[in-house]
């Protein structure tokens, strides 16, 4: 990664964490799931609305630290209107992304912004602050009962 490009994606963290994207309540959610990181203490409820088989719409709430709340504001605008399969291909891409060294290269056409997120590999103790919200999502999708840890 270069540093220009680290710089954009320290921007990219520090914006969505400023103004998170639908950080919200949705009216009518037909999936819910929580999320925590007792480590550093990340929270996030994250509900969907499907429509079928396609996210028509995707809300989080939650408290934590900056690369946890952007990661989810990040989350929700990667994969608003997304089918369930298409969303749990862009997990596998995302969880893929951020289990590899930092030296790794990022996919930037598959992840888009999302990509923004590869820059906590160089701090691993972050990983699960960045992939809390991730694994939240394919909870919600998979209708878990069990409240996710990623402990
Ligand atoms: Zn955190």
């Amino acid at each position: 990664m270069t540093a220009d490009l680290s710089d954009l994606y320290q921007q990219i963290i520090v914006e969505h964490n400023r103004a998170p994207r639908n950080f919200k309540q949705l009216a009518h959610p037909t999936r819910r799931a929580e999320g925590a990181n007792p480590l550093c203490g990340d929270q996030i409820s994250l509900e969907v609305e499907l429509d079928g088989d396609r996210i028509a719409d995707v809300g989080f709430q939650g408290s934590g630290c900056a690369i946890s709340q952007a990661s989810a504001s990040l989350l929700t605008g990667a994969v608003q209107g997304k089918t369930k399969a298409e969303a749990e291909a862009l997990f596998r891409e995302v969880h893929a992304m951020l289990t590899s060294g930092p030296g790794v290269p990022v996919d930037t056409a598959k992840l888009g912004k999302v990509a923004a997120l590869g820059g906590v590999r160089q701090f691993p103790v972050r990983v699960k602050c960045a992939s809390l919200p991730w694994h939240t999502l394919r909870a919600a999708l998979a209708a878990a009962a069990e409240p996710v840890s990623t402990e």
